[in-house]
């Protein structure tokens, strides 16, 4: 019911602002039908582990090595094309109802998946830079998902430790040296629970690694990670 209402008040404001495509700019609709068609999904067959298309296997070569801290990573879509262009309004022109929008694809993934839930928390932002936006994107994703899927959205369940710096432009071990012990949970809210860590976009799965470590560290029963899309990383070299 709460789901329901949260999607038809975004419905009425439609009503009054006629919005354009968070992907395309086409005036109608928030997301259109094209956009949805060609967002590119991460096609299987997928590492159990970390989502990442394999060549067949159950792991991929990087979970063998080093496996993520998290029991399962999965993404909805590849960061490119309409996903780039509509995570980048998510992000930074706070478009909530865009973002309950595109998190409608994701309640039926997770629903999909045999996983057992609790709670559904955000990967939180530096403080510094939660107070020059005023908002979290991956709050934006993590709300409407746990609304859709039934289960209670703790916005607290992680936070920022100290302030990292941004991972673009960094290598996988920068990455993961930028976000180690970066978070810390709250024991409260995550002893015993199984937690779905939610967020806009992985890279390396540095930032989903650090924050798994805090959850773990704080009691977790288990621990999860839903991104909206997977971002290809280029090279690994600085
Ligand atoms: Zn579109
Ligand atoms: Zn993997």
């Amino acid at each position: 019911m709460r789901y329901a209402l949260y999607r038809w008040s975004w419905a009425a404001l439609d009503w009054l602002f006629p919005p354009t495509c968070g992907g395309c700019d086409m005036p109608g609709e928030r997301w259109c039908q094209d956009c949805q068609e060609i967002a590119a999904r991460i096609e299987p067959p997928l590492c159990e582990c970390c989502g990442q298309t394999t060549s067949g296997d159950t792991l991929c070569a990087r979970c063998v090595d080093s496996p993520p801290k998290m029991t399962a990573i999965r993404s909805w879509a590849i960061f490119d094309g309409p996903v780039r262009e509509a995570l980048h309004r998510v992000k930074y022109q706070r478009d909530v109802a865009l973002a309950e929008v595109l998190t409608r694809p994701l309640v039926e993934y997770v629903g999909s998946l045999d996983w057992h839930l609790d709670i559904v928390a955000p990967v939180p932002l530096s403080r510094d830079r939660q107070k020059e936006r005023g908002y979290n994107q991956a709050a934006l994703l993590a709300k409407p998902l746990a609304l859709g899927l039934g289960l209670r959205y703790c916005n607290h369940a992680l936070a920022r430790r100290r302030d990292t710096r941004s991972q673009v432009g960094l290598n996988l071990d920068q990455r993961r040296q930028n976000v180690e012990g970066a978070f810390q949970a709250s024991r409260s809210l995550v002893a015993g629970k199984a937690v779905l860590v939610v967020d806009d976009v992985a890279t390396s799965g540095s930032t989903l690694d650090a924050s798994a470590e805090a959850l773990w560290h704080a009691g977790a029963e288990n621990v999860y990670g839903m991104t909206l899309a997977r971002a290809v990383l280029v090279s690994n070299k600085p």
